[in-house]
């Protein structure tokens, strides 16, 4: 069932637990995410990046995808299908195609412009009852080769953007997107304290989700963040659960080369990793 993420990131808030939100870039991811929430009987967050949106030719496509898809697999769960990292014109093409949840990334903007935008985007979101995300402070991650060790976001910045009324928040508590570097020193949990003094309601979204050690994800859920976001995992799977399949010669053997046979392998990583998150994350039976 699509819906906006609102009231799931309100009952996860409420409950100490998160959602998940796993990105997906064709039909088989969102096949293979639909069918875990579904059948763990938990809500879920699918995301999608302004360059799978253009990958899949367009958000209008998605969109009409998974819509379609979750009526012909008979989707019980609650699903939010969200723009994640989204510009402002981004944003507005999403809306416009029928997504049911936002991100905009205002997060390079200086403070002031952030505001703005967010401020005319939740009116927007408002009127067609859409979530929407903002973000607080950059999220590091490999830029030019480089990998940051993760920023901070600013308490007093993080209460001025949920004053707007966004539905959730993206704050950097030392997260970064993409593979976490060795000497990576760790989240931040005397920066999530203290903005979730300063935004005691708010759910709070932990990006690049991949490669921070469970045991600090499950304490930051608790404290706070009711949203975790899983892209490089899921890719991460598919891609060894593929090359596996092919250097075993398996594509060779009767009608291997099949894509339906070929992908099939990837498919359960994909689902073997929303299981195991879906579990972390405290989400299951909570539909
Ligand atoms: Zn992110």
């Amino acid at each position: 069932m699509l819906v906006s993420a609102k009231e799931m990131m309100q009952k996860a808030r409420e409950g100490h637990y998160a959602v998940g939100q796993f990105n997906i870039n064709n039909l088989e991811w969102t096949k293979s995410i639909l069918q875990v929430a579904q059948e763990m009987n938990s809500p879920v967050i699918l995301g999608v990046s302004e360059g799978a949106g253009k990958y899949m030719t367009g958000f209008k496509t998605v969109a009409a995808m998974v819509k379609t898809m979750d009526e012909t697999l008979g989707i019980t769960v609650p699903v939010a299908l969200h723009l994640d990292h989204g510009t402002y014109d981004g944003a507005k093409a999403c809306i416009e195609a029928g997504f049911t949840s936002i991100m905009f990334d205002g997060s390079a903007l200086p403070i002031d412009e952030n505001v703005a935008k967010t401020t005319e985007l939740r009116q927007i979101c408002n009127e067609k009852g859409i979530s929407l995300e903002a973000e607080v402070g950059a999220i590091g991650g490999e830029e030019d080769g480089v990998v940051g060790m993760g920023e901070c976001a600013d308490p007093d910045e993080c209460r001025r953007v949920a004053d707007l009324g966004v539905d959730m928040l993206a704050a950097g508590i030392g997260n970064i997107h993409g593979v976490y570097p060795e000497n990576w020193p760790g989240l931040s949990f005397e920066t999530l304290e203290k903005i979730v003094e300063k935004v005691p309601d708010m759910p709070l979204v932990l990006h690049g989700g991949t490669g921070i050690p469970s045991e600090q994800v499950k304490k930051a859920i608790p404290m706070g963040v009711s949203k975790v976001n899983v892209n490089t995992e899921c890719q991460l799977a598919f891609a060894k659960a593929t090359r596996e399949y092919i250097e075993n010669g398996k594509d060779k053997e009767g009608k291997g080369f099949d894509p339906r046979k070929l992908l099939a392998p990837g498919c359960e990583g994909i689902k073997e990793v929303v299981r195991e998150k879906i579990e972390m994350f405290g989400s299951k039976d909570r539909a």
